[in-house]
C-alpha cells in the first residue's frame, strides 16, 4: 500500500449526519472506497491496487470526500503510479519449468531434474526440480528455499558473532512476513527463510542488527553504533531492506 497521511484538520462546518461506515465511489475513473470511522481524527488517502482508500472521520459529508479528492488530485496521481510499480515489483513467484526465482539478489531458472534418484535441490546454477506441476514445484522449492535459508543464515551469524566475540544461542528460521529477524532476552535469534529472496548484503545487515540486540537490547543511539560495528553499511542497507519489506508482504502466501 503506498499511502500518505494528510493533515487536514476536521472543519465542523462542513460535518454532515452521514453514519454510514463505508461508502463507493469513482473519481476518474478509479474507484475510491470511503471509510468513516469514529475514533479518526485525521484524513488518511492510501491507494492499493488500484483503489483509492479515503479514510475519514465520521461525520464528514460524502459531498465534502469529492472535493477533498479533487483537492489532492496530485497526490492521488503519484500514488497510483507508486503502485502500479509495485503491483509489477510484486508479480507472484513463477513456479513452472523454465521460471526464474530470486535467491540472494540473482535470478534462477528452475529446471526438471530427469536423473533418477537425484532430490530437488539448488545446485550453484539452477533449482532443480523433481515434480512439473507448478503445485508439486512451488513445494518443492520452498523446501530448498528454506534449506538454503538456513545454511546461509548460521554461516553468517557464526563468522560474524565469532569476528566480533558475541554469545547467542539458538538460530532458527521461521516464515514470518511481518518482521525479518528477532533476538530474545535469552539470546535465541529468529530469522525469516524470505531473507534469501533479499540482495545478499540485506541478509547481512538483518543478522548484523539482531546480533547487536546482544549487546543493546532496544533501538537507542548506542545499539546503532553496535549495529554499525557489525555492519558500517548499515545506513544504507537498513533503508533498501523496508523496500523489501513491502516485497515480503505479497509473499504472505509462502510459508
Ligand atoms: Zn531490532
Amino acid at each position: 500500500m503506498c499511502g500518505e497521511m494528510v493533515d487536514f484538520r476536521r472543519n465542523r462546518d462542513i460535518i454532515s449526519a452521514m453514519k454510514s461506515t463505508e461508502s463507493h465511489l469513482c473519481f476518474e475513473g478509479v474507484p475510491v472506497r470511503v471509510r468513516f470511522s469514529a475514533r479518526r481524527r485525521r484524513i488518511g488517502l492510501a491507494v492499493e491496487r488500484q483503489t483509492v482508500l479515503l479514510l475519514l472521520p465520521e461525520g464528514f459529508s460524502m459531498r465534502n470526500a469529492e472535493i477533498l479528492l479533487h483537492d489532492h488530485q496530485n497526490l492521488i496521481q503519484r500514488l497510483l503510479r507508486q503502485d502500479r510499480q509495485v503491483s509489477v515489483m510484486e508479480s507472484p513467484l513463477d513456479f513452472r519449468i523454465g521460471g526464474r526465482l530470486p535467491l540472494l539478489g540473482e535470478e534462477y531458472e528452475i529446471r526438471l531434474e530427469t536423473t533418477p534418484g537425484k532430490r530437488p535441490r539448488f545446485d550453484g546454477v539452477c533449482f532443480r526440480v523433481t515434480a512439473a506441476d507448478p503445485a508439486g514445484i512451488r513445494r518443492q522449492i520452498l523446501l530448498i528455499y528454506r534449506q538454503l535459508a538456513a545454511d546461509v543464515i548460521n554461516d553468517r551469524v557464526e563468522a560474524l558473532a565469532a569476528r566480533h566475540g558475541i554469545s547467542y544461542g539458538t538460530v532458527k528460521i521461521n516464515s514470518a512476513s511481518s518482521r525479518w529477524g528477532s533476538c530474545s532476552a535469552a539470546g535465541n535469534l529468529n530469522f525469516s527463510w524470505k531473507l534469501v529472496l533479499c540482495p545478499e548484503p540485506l541478509l547481512e545487515y538483518v543478522v548484523a542488527h539482531e546480533l547487536a540486540h546482544r549487546r543493546q537490547m532496544n533501538h537507542s543511539s548506542r545499539f546503532w553504533q553496535e549495529v554499525e560495528q557489525l555492519c558500517p553499511a548499515y545506513r544504507l542497507r537498513r533503508k533498501l531492506i523496508r523496500e523489501e519489506a513491502r516485497r515480503l508482504r505479497s509473499w504472505r502466501e509462502l510459508s
